[in-house]
């Protein structure tokens, strides 16, 4: 079931888009099974289990961290993830950035917007991103690559105004290059989950994060 839904998506999406399968609260088995069928980026949401699940699978996963990180446990992910994709303030990315020298690694993050309607998702509003960049604050980072942006829909049925919301986390990482134009590999603009990707594809998304529809339901 899981290695024939992983083909499927990889069947169906276009050249550039990448797939992140959000393993969170699944099993490492469940991995292992994506695995087999050439899945090599797996996105997980908590530290803990991410630790976990670095000891006991294949050393080539790719991990994508996607969910709030708090800032006394930067320390243990940093050398862990090929990309830490929910960067949502200034000071995580600063302790980022402050870890990642003291480790002698560099890491590669997402800034994360927030354009949904539901007040409780964490990141950046679009006008406070493109102030980072127009002030040019990327440029004090020293261990840490700013590789895009990343951002979730509205929680609704309403298509259109998940459409409005993949467009304006789609267009900010475009007026952020306009306003930073030697900004280097700004490329990855991440959105898109199980209910929602093919639209996210459709209005820009070069990766998308699917859990529920290759793993199932997650039980809490
Ligand atoms: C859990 C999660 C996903 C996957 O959601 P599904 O609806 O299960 O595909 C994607 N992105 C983030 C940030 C998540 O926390």
């Amino acid at each position: 079931m899981i290695a024939e839904e992983i083909r499927k998506i990889h069947s169906i999406l276009p050249s550039g888009v990448e797939l992140c399968a959000v393993s969170k609260f699944h099993p490492a088995a469940s991995v292992m099974e994506a695995y087999g069928a050439g899945q090599r980026i797996f996105g997980e949401s908590r530290v803990q289990e991410l630790l976990e699940k670095v000891k006991v699978l294949p050393s080539d996963i790719k991990w994508h961290f996607i969910g709030h990180l708090q800032t006394n446990k930067v320390r243990q992910l940093i050398g862990l993830t090929s990309l830490i994709e929910s960067v949502d303030s200034i000071r995580l990315l600063d302790l980022i950035d402050k870890e990642s020298e003291r480790a002698g690694v560099v890491t590669n993050v997402l800034m994360q917007l927030h354009v949904a309607k539901e007040e409780t998702k964490f990141g950046f509003y679009p006008e406070e991103l493109l102030e980072f960049f127009a002030q040019r604050r990327f440029e004090c980072l020293k261990s840490t690559h700013i590789c895009g942006v990343m951002g979730m829909a509205s929680n609704t049925d309403d298509m259109n105004r998940v459409r409005e919301d993949f467009h304006t986390i789609s267009n900010t990482r475009r007026r952020i290059l306009e306003l930073a134009p030697d900004l280097r590999g700004f490329d990855i603009v991440s959105m898109g989950m199980s209910g929602d990707w093919t639209v996210a594809v459709d209005e820009g998304s070069t990766l998308v994060r699917i859990g529920t529809a290759i793993f199932g339901e997650r039980h809490y």
